[in-house]
């Protein structure tokens, strides 16, 4: 998303773009981002500073914490930058301080549902979608 820094005024101009996950390299550790980054940018300047309210929904594929199954997530996570005019050429872009806030913020532990029952410890079978075995081995 790119803005021409003096059209930021006192007054929120907001705008929304999305873009293909695909096109920002995000794929690092565990993470892999899917479909499309939404995002929604509010800019205002005050004095020197421009800030940057940005709300970003992405779609990750990852593994369960507890269960190990392959699961999407749609997060909506809230960012706030700030920019000084003077650091800034005429043009602003915010891609690259959105990546890298999204590689950042990303929660250690995801499961695929708050209800997930995770696998069992003796015979690893998927508790959410199949029964217990362990005693059939007696
Ligand atoms: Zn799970
Ligand atoms: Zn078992």
């Amino acid at each position: 998303m790119r803005i021409e820094v003096n059209k930021i005024k006192e007054e929120e101009i907001e705008l929304v773009e999305d873009v293909d996950a695909s096109n920002w390299d995000l794929s690092s550790f565990d993470v892999k981002f899917i479909g499309k980054i939404h995002f929604r940018c509010a800019f205002s300047r005050c004095g020197q500073e421009i800030i940057v309210n940005a709300e970003v929904a992405s779609t990750r594929e990852i593994l369960c914490s507890r269960c190990l199954t392959q699961t999407q997530q749609t997060v909506k996570q809230d960012f706030k930058f700030f920019f000084n005019v003077n650091d800034l050429g005429a043009v602003l872009e915010v891609d690259s301080a959105i990546r890298e806030e999204l590689l950042l913020n990303f929660p250690m532990k995801v499961l695929c549902s708050s209800s997930c029952r995770g696998l069992c410890a003796g015979c690893n079978a998927n508790l959410n979608i199949e029964k217990c075995k362990c005693k059939d081995k007696y």
